[in-house]
This record gives C-alpha cells, structure tokens and sequence, in this order.
C-alpha cells in the first residue's frame, strides 16, 4: 500500500476547490462509479468536483447518479478543456499511469500545471503528488470508500455516494466472487446498503439490460471459442465483422471472457476483439491462481492490470494475435499447470 501526502492534501481541501476528477479510457463499473462517487462526495464538502470521461461508457451504467454531468473528453473537448484549465487539482482514478486516458487526453493531462491525487488499486503506479494505491483492494470504489472514511466523512455518506461505490464494487468483483473480495469488502458492502444502495436494483440495471444483439453477439463469440486443454488455455476472437452484424455497442463484450475461464480446468482465458477504428487487436486476460496475466500481457501485450484481470493490445490481424499467442503457451506451459490447485 502507497499513501503519500495524505496530510497534505487533506490540508489542501480545507477549503473549497475547484476539482477535475478523471477515470480511465473505455470506462468500466469501476472508473465510473469511483469518479462519481468521489464527486458526490467532494461535493458535499463544498467543492466543485466534474468528472471528465475520456470516451464513450457502456449504456448499462448511463443511470449512474451524476453520469448526465459529466464531460466526454472525445466529443465535448472545448468543455472538458475548459473544466481541466479551471481545476486546482485533477483526482485520477481507477487507473495508474496517464497513457491508459488515451492519447489526446494524456497530452492535455501532461501539460496540466497543478498537481494530481491518485486513488487505484493497479500495480506499478506513476510516481504522482497524492497518491493512494493499494493493489489488495478489489476495486476504486472500496478504495475511495476507505479514502472517505480515512477522512472520517463515513456518515456524509448518502444514496448516491452508496450506489455509485456498490456498483463499483459489484462490477470489479464479478458480483463478489473475485479472490479479491474479503470480509471488508462485505462489510462495506452491508454499509452502503444501509445507506441507501439498491442491491438487487442494481444488479438489474447492470446485468439484466441486454438487448437482443448482445446475446446473439454473446452466442458468436461462445461458437469461436477454442480449447488448449494441455495449457489449462482458452479464448474467444470477435472480428469487426461479426461485431457490426450483431449491432455492436459499447460495453456488449464486458464480461465475455470469463464464459472461457467458466470451463472446468481452464485456469487462463483470453478475448481478442477487432477494433478497426484503433487499427488494433484489443485483448483481455483472465486468470485463476497463481498465473499473472498482469505480467504475461506486459511481457508480450503492451498491457498491464490485475495479477488475474489484464488487458492488452496487438497490432496486426486477428489470425496474427493468434498464432502470436499460441506460440507462448508452451514457454508457460509448466506454470500453467501448477498455477491452481481445485
Ligand atoms: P479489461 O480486460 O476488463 O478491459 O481490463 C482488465 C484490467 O486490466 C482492468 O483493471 C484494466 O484497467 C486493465 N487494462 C485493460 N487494458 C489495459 C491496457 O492496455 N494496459 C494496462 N496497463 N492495463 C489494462
Ligand atoms: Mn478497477
């Protein structure tokens, strides 16, 4: 755990502030409920907190309370701009290096001129003024929910606050089931709902809003699933192709790759997804155990993350992410196999 300049900032918001909080590139459960939450909070203690979203959010987290006032960086540059230029300070969360904002916006963030507080629960975090990191935590959302009672605010808590944490929380655990859920996590969780989070509203209005193309999406992807039992391995591919016949929408492929980490024995799963606008193969691992996928995608992905939830990128077709990553398996073949104990 990193806690720098707690204090300080601590002293620093003493008085009311004009702040830019800021969450991740294609933003999750997570990033989303974190930066909202935090806002409602710093709001209450009488800032003036905007999120600014670096690109589009899935539709099912668009009911997140406070989500309407938010920026997107991408299509409302000049306000986002603008809310950047006017900040005293910039919170960055759920994230844990500038380059993960993407490639506009880290150059607008790389000029900024005043300092930035971290809160992020991913390893190997840039060195910035505030930091709060803690790569233990399940989620942000748990985090700024310590954040909020390290300032001894836990009674500032309201419905809003409650719901956009829980959500977090929720989404980064895989509902609570994740090796990084502890007994502080339930307990936390059993606080939000007594301050007013709506479990099974939110469970619904995240897992139960798929249309009709996400399912038939769900179903190509499960059909172009292949196995390597002898590397405990499995993976799924979606071409831009098969995307835009399912009609496509942000967030319709979150959680697809655990369907090939769901299949009794398979300790490491992967989903490699076309994007043409990016010109890149956009990869998500998954793991059980032992096996860091955190490490294996910056060895050979140009990405990071969790020691079991990682992304990463590849350049070329397809076919080439492929026979790329087929060809590692057997250097991993010996850690695959003594990874996971059932
Ligand atoms: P997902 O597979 O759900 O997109 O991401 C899993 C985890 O890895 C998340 O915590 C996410 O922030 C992180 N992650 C995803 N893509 C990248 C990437 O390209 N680089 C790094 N460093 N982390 C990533
Ligand atoms: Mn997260």
């Amino acid at each position: 755990m990193i806690l720098k300049g707690f204090e300080e900032l601590k002293g620093f918001l003493e008085t009311p502030k004009n702040i830019v909080i800021i969450g991740h590139r294609n933003p999750d459960g997570d990033a989303m409920g974190s930066t909202l939450g935090l806002k409602h909070y710093l709001d209450k203690k009488g800032h003036q907190a905007t999120v600014v979203v670096p690109n589009e959010y899935p539709n099912f987290l668009h009911w997140l309370p406070g989500s309407k006032n938010t920026y997107r960086f991408d299509w409302q540059n000049s306000q986002s701009q603008k809310a950047i230029n006017a900040s005293e300070i910039i919170f960055l969360l759920d994230f844990n290096a500038l380059h993960r904002v993407g490639h506009d916006m880290q150059s607008t963030l790389e000029k900024y001129p005043n300092d930035f507080a971290m809160i992020d629960h991913h390893q190997q975090p840039d060195d910035v003024k505030y930091m709060y990191s803690d790569v233990e935590i399940c989620s942000t959302c748990q985090m700024v929910y310590q954040f909020i009672e390290m300032n001894a605010d836990l009674d500032l808590i309201d419905d809003a606050i409650a719901t956009c944490l829980y959500t977090g929380i929720m989404t980064d655990t895989g509902s609570f089931r994740f090796r990084s859920t502890t007994s502080k996590t339930h307990r936390i969780i059993a606080d939000l709902i007594d301050k007013g989070a709506e479990n099974d509203k939110i469970h619904n209005k995240v897992y139960d809003a798929n249309s009709y193309g996400r399912l038939l999406l769900l179903g190509q992807a499960l059909s172009n699933l292949q196995i390597f039992p002898a590397y405990k391995t499995a993976f799924i591919t979606l071409t831009e192709e098969e995307k835009n016949k399912f009609d496509f929408q942000k967030g319709d492929t979150e959680g697809v790759v655990n369907y090939a980490l769901s299949l009794k024995g398979i300790i490491f799963a992967a989903i490699f997804i076309e994007d043409a606008e990016q010109s890149i193969v956009k990869i998500s691992f998954r793991s059980k155990g032992a096996f860091s996928v955190n490490q294996f995608s910056r060895n050979h992905f140009n990405g990071g993350g969790h020691d079991n939830a990682a992304g990463g990128k590849f350049v070329g077709s397809i076919q080439e992410t492929v026979q790329f990553f087929e060809k590692l398996l057997p250097t991993y073949e010996k850690q695959l196999n003594s990874s996971y104990e059932e």
